[in-house]
């Protein structure tokens, strides 16, 4: 414990959704934070206790912990030098001409602390990153000689619940240096110092190697993917069948050996993490020679792909054949709710589509509209749902915010031009909908 309290001076290298949330989060748990950025603008909302992104509680975490002296915030990666813990969160997006995830800026976040390491410091990855990347930076911070290890601690939290998952996660996994038979205890040791609060809660904790806590992450997305990827497949087959997706999901949902979450056919998957995530696997696996464990990843994601184009199917076959110049309102644009995350969205990327099929688009979402904007501003966008719905011909919901989940048909009918809804996340109740004379498209329902 430091002279003010405080327990383990940390850095975190990288504060977007991930480093941001665990900067503050490891402030709440008593300790002594700095987070580094290189974006400016991010770092000034940061270090005013201010929120840079839309996630449910973490404007008052950022308040009080910066206001209370526990979390600062800077530019300068030499800020981290009095830290002992140096969390690496920086982005790991895929490469800009191919599958693979682009390392460069775990590069350069190791690079910007390597003439500041001291012997006893740990510097610990939290990035999503290839098997073998952890092996390759530990062997780079021994050459500089400073005496720092390194251990990879992987990150499972949501959007939209980040600060509870971080805060009270529900496994923690250390890979550390194995020598033999022998794992770096010491470097688990220093973990166990940062993670005193969720590990004296029972948090479960695998302390393994390297490789395997890499492995550990990229099989829990490619895992959840599938799951996604397959319910989307029964839903394609239910469609033709003349079956019901949603009940088949509850049905086989039951069973303890599958479970029901995941299991919601619609417009699939996206976000910052599970569409790169599966594509960096399954080209880290071609890479070490075994594409084929994996090449059913290239199928899930083309599933993935494929309920979007459905959407749009959906949308230009209500109106006959040709959506130019129809009024549709679209409903959600961040990849889940509650976030303003529109990374690889669906329900932007469909938004996108129909306009540029020429339909005369009106996008609405609680918090994404500014981060759509910014990527997409030949949209047209609404901040008042209202509004956005007045008038249309069609209205597609794509994200499942509660405020969407929760419309009444009778008065989103009185707004509208024609009744014609398109459940994209198979969330409303079709026969109540149906009652105000609507007419309920959806993924696998007949
Ligand atoms: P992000 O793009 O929101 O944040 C990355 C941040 O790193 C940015 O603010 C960027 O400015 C900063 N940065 C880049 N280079 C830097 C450097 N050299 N020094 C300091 N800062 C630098 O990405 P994210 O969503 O927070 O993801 C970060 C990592 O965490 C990725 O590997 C991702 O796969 C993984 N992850 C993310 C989530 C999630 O839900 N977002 C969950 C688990 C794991």
């Amino acid at each position: 414990m430091n002279e003010r309290g405080l327990l383990v001076r940390l850095s975190v290298i990288g504060c977007g959704y991930l480093g941001a949330v665990h900067a503050a989060a490891m402030a709440s748990l008593g300790h002594e934070v700095v987070g580094i950025d290189v974006d400016e603008a991010k770092i000034a909302d940061l270090a005013a206790g201010r929120a840079p992104f839309y996630e449910p509680g973490l404007d008052e975490l950022l308040r009080d912990q910066v206001g209370r002296g526990a979390l600062r915030f800077s530019t300068d990666p030499a800020a981290a030098a009095d830290a002992t813990v140096h969390f690496v969160a920086v982005g790991t997006p895929q490469s800009p001409d191919g599958r693979a995830a682009d390392l460069r800026y775990v590069d350069a976040a190791v690079d910007s602390l390597l003439p500041i390491l001291k012997s006893g410091d740990v510097v610990v990855g939290k990035s999503t990153v290839p098997v073998g990347t952890a092996a390759a930076i530990a062997a780079r911070i021994a050459e500089h000689g400073s005496g720092a290890r390194l251990a990879w601690n992987p990150e499972f939290l949501r959007e939209g619940f980040a600060v509870q998952d971080t805060v009270g996660p529900d496994r923690i996994v250390y890979g550390v240096a194995r020598a033999g038979d022998e794992l770096d205890e010491a470097a688990a040791a220093v973990l166990d110092e940062v993670y005193a609060v969720p590990l004296a809660a029972g948090t479960p904790r695998i302390v393994t190697d390297f490789a395997t806590a890499e492995l550990v992450k990229v099989a829990a997305n490619a895992f959840l993917a599938t799951k996604i990827s397959f319910i989307n497949a029964m839903a394609e087959i239910a469609e033709v069948a003349g079956a019901d997706v949603t009940q088949l999901a509850d049905a086989i949902g039951h069973d303890a050996r599958i479970g029901r979450r995941f299991l919601n056919a619609g417009v699939g998957f996206g976000g910052g993490c599970l569409p790169k995530d599966i594509r960096a696997f399954s080209a880290r696996a071609e890479e070490l020679g075994r594409g084929e464990s994996v090449a059913f990843l290239r199928q899930v994601d083309e599933i993935n792909l494929r309920q979007r184009q459905r959407v749009v199917d959906m949308a230009v076959a209500s109106f006959g054949g040709s959506v130019v110049g129809r009024r549709i309102a679209i409903l959600g644009l961040a990849f889940k709710p509650d976030s303003d995350d529109v990374r690889d969205s669906p329900a932007l990327d469909v938004a996108v589509q129909l306009n540029g099929l020429g339909a005369d688009v009106v996008a609405t979402d609680p918090h994404a509209i500014a981060n759509a904007r910014g990527r997409h501003p030949q949209l047209r966008y609404e901040a008042d749902t209202t509004a956005a719905l007045a008038g249309a011909e069609s209205v597609l919901l794509l994200t499942e915010w509660r405020e969407y989940r929760e419309l009444d048909p009778v008065a989103t009918a009185a707004l509208v031009a024609d009744r014609h809804v398109i459940d994209g996340r198979n969330v409303l109740d079709r026969a109540r909908w149906r009652a105000a004379g609507w007419r309920v498209v959806a993924h696998g329902r007949a």
